[in-house]
């Protein structure tokens, strides 16, 4: 539509709600405030409550047993409580369920399920081929008093294939949004902590009066571009419950991801020089040398058996019925780009499976 104008809905033939044309403003990441983006309160949630479904937000699932110490095929028991303040626990019963928790909702509660012997039958796998899309998350910040503005647009526009296993996605935020330099600091890369922390040092004495530009600049998100490096090379990780902490990781196959992806920090140089600016990386890649991802994938994976995965190819629980898992620990391989609409496929198809209430009792 055109920027700023209101139509009815374009994509469900109307049964969704109105929308209004993206104005551009860069902020998709941190939740349209134009009602432009295709967020799930205006989908899938929005037509499941037009058709009668109740959705409790702000409510989290803590146990589910199966009825009648079977293996769910009377149903189950679904044990929940508030997951903002204080409140009952509140129980209800249901015949399906379908684990939708992404990884570090579903597998958490898994593996405390499988351990405290209210699911005990789910597969050994669990926990086990955890991915993420092997990336590297930096950010450029301008010098420039007269840069462009580099809020004006979507957030993600565009891709650089830069070869068969690795690509590169400019990100935008949108105008206010500068609290993510908090959570940067000057890119510094070497296999030894206390190095890396003296390359910090080391790029702030060298260039001081660009470096403090960078740092107290007004308009922070407006001279900033992101840049999203992700590969399709492989190694997993296997997630566990811990004695000290409730999740730990631990490296499983393939070599370890690392913080820093040469190829990235080579295309981040690149960008800096064209824009005259500083690379900066999250702190923690730096002082740790463990690289972010916000695409974390796997831990309840798809299998032909329950000695390969947790699930079947139509998303069943392997060793329970009318259980499946439809999120992101679904996903058995690295798909080396962004991944929720291959998650939202699979998912959908996964529900295509299941007849519809009414055909189901003519
Ligand atoms: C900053 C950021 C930017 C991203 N940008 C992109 C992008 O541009 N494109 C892209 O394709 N992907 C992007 N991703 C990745 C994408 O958001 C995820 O891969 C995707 O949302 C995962 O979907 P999911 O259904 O598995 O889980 P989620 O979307 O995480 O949904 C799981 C839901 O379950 C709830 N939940 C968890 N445990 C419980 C419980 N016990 N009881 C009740 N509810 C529970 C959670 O609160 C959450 O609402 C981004 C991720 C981040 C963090
Ligand atoms: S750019 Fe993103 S946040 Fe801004 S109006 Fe368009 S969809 Fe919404």
């Amino acid at each position: 539509g055109q920027p700023g104008e209101k139509v009815s809905d374009p994509y469900f033939n109307g049964k969704g709600p109105d929308r209004t044309g993206c104005i551009h403003c860069g902020a998709c990441m941190t939740g349209c405030r134009h009602n432009a983006k295709n967020t799930l309160d205006k989908n899938y949630l929005y037509l499941a409550q037009d058709l009668g479904a109740e959705i409790l937000a702000e409510h989290e699932v803590i146990d589910v047993r199966p009825l009648d110490n079977d293996r769910g095929e009377s149903g189950y028991m679904v044990q929940f409580k508030k997951s903002t303040g204080n409140g009952k626990l509140k129980k209800i019963e249901t015949r399906n369920i379908v684990f939708a928790g992404g990884v570090l909702g579903t597998v958490p509660l898994l593996l405390k399920l499988k351990q405290k012997g209210s699911l005990p039958d789910i597969s050994d796998m669990l926990g086990g081929n955890v991915r993420t899309n092997n990336e590297s998350l930096m950010v450029v910040t301008s010098t420039d008093k007269d840069h462009p503005d580099y809020t004006s647009g979507v957030s993600i526009g565009s891709i650089l294939d830069i070869d068969k296993n690795s690509h590169l996605e400019p990100v935008r935020y949108g105008k206010g949004s500068g609290f993510f330099r908090m959570m940067t600091m000057p890119s510094a890369h070497h296999k030894w902590a206390l190095l890396r922390i003296a390359g910090v040092f080391w790029k702030m004495i060298k260039q001081p009066f660009r470096f403090v530009k960078t740092l107290f600049a007004n308009r922070y998100s407006s001279r900033s571009v992101i840049l999203l490096f992700m590969q399709t090379l492989d190694s997993t990780l296997r997630l566990k419950t811990g004695k000290l902490r409730s999740l730990v990781t631990e490296a499983e196959s393939g070599p370890l991801p690392s913080g820093h992806i040469p190829e990235a920090s080579k295309l981040a140089r690149k960008v800096s020089a064209k824009l005259n600016g500083i690379p900066y990386s999250n702190f923690y890649d730096v002082i740790r040398g463990t690289p972010t991802t916000a695409h974390i994938l796997g831990g309840a994976v798809m299998g032909k058996d329950p000695t390969k995965g947790v699930i079947d190819k139509n998303n069943n629980v392997f060793g329970y019925k009318n259980m499946m898992v439809c999120d992101g620990s679904m996903i058995s391989a690295n798909p080396g780009v962004n991944p929720s609409l291959s998650i939202t496929a699979i998912s959908e198809l996964a529900m295509s499976r299941i007849p519809a209430k009414d055909m189901e009792s003519s």
